[in-house]
């Protein structure tokens, strides 16, 4: 391990298994045309795979299946830098799967197989428990049991360490789960779901004011290309997106949370740490893909200039 705080990243893996097809096949239909890709996903994958580009010292905590694509995965995060000491392998799961139809007018269709995610349950937490009280922040998702992200927020939130929670896909949090976050980072689906108000109706103002009374020190509401809501220590804070030609959004929001977790690890909340996130999501919708679009430290100091 390197001199830099530890962030640990809790959270999925899922290989993406994509067919373009000039159209969604219909019930009993067979589409023969198709061009087949595979990708690595997993919003927690993808979460520290960012961090990791951007120059973190990134453990990732998370459950592999007993496939080839453990092998692969696990080669991956190293490739990437980061420490995989404490994935989990399971011996009775495949690896997380999702399967994607994508037409060529954009429409989709999506199973995803959560396989080994799944089993990344409360009893595993011992196992990795060091690894978060070493931390100086930890960062999750809602990809794997809510229970087990529900119980790491308030073991690390006792030990002291900065809790980053992304309740994404969108899960209303308890109470004394709110209670423990530091920082919660939502989309806007995912504000309206975790505080059960109305964007439109209430406003982004009132929706942060509401999710901040029940706990988070700060509240950062991405709003794709209209930038960045905070609302922090009851200081607001307001930050456009960067003007790019967006081609594909995918990981955006992952690779925002990984660039933020950066930022915030040795340091409180400020204008300048939502830029830097917010320009390591800009760049990452210029490109193909979820991992493959995620930018290395160096191009965001670059494109800050
Ligand atoms: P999610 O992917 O979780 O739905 P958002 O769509 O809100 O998240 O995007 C996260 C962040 O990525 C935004 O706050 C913004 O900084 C950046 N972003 C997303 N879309 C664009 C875009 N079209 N142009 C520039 N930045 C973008």
């Amino acid at each position: 391990m390197n001199n830099q705080q530890r962030i640990t990243i809790i959270g999925s893996s899922n290989i993406d298994m994509v067919a373009q097809v000039p159209h969604l096949p219909k019930p009993g239909e067979t589409v023969g045309n198709a061009i087949y890709m595979q990708s690595f996903g997993g919003k927690g994958a993808n979460q520290a795979v960012a961090a990791a580009r951007l120059g973190g010292n990134i453990t990732f905590v998370t459950s592999l299946g007993n496939d080839m694509y453990a092998t692969l995965l696990t080669e991956h995060f190293k490739n990437n830098n980061i420490d995989t000491h404490y994935i989990q392998y399971s011996s009775d799961t495949s690896t997380g799967t999702a399967l994607i139809f994508v037409s060529d007018d954009a429409e989709n269709c999506i199973a995803v197989a959560p396989g080994a995610n799944a089993e990344l349950s409360i009893d595993k937490i011992q196992s990795f428990e060091a690894a978060v009280i070493s931390s100086s922040i930890v960062i999750m998702q809602a990809e794997i049991p809510y229970e087990t992200i529900k119980e790491i927020s308030l073991l690390a939130h006792k030990k002291g360490v900065k809790v980053m929670v992304n309740p994404a896909p969108a899960v209303p949090i308890d109470l004394d789960f709110m209670k423990s976050i530091d920082i919660l980072v939502v989309n806007e689906t995912e504000a309206e779901i975790v505080s059960g108000l109305n964007i439109k109706k209430d406003g982004i103002k009132k929706i942060s004011q509401e999710l901040s009374s029940k706990g988070p020190k700060c509240v950062v509401v991405t709003l794709g290309s209209k930038g960045v809501y905070c609302l922090c220590h009851q200081k607001e804070y307001t930050v456009d997106s960067f003007k790019v030609k967006a081609i594909d959004t995918t990981g955006a929001g992952d690779t925002f949370c990984g660039a933020l977790a950066i930022a915030l690890a040795e340091n409180e909340m400020s204008i300048k740490a939502l830029q830097y996130a917010s320009a390591a999501a800009a760049i990452s919708v210029t490109r193909m893909g979820a991992q493959p679009s995620i930018p290395y430290k160096e191009e965001v100091i670059k494109f800050l200039k």
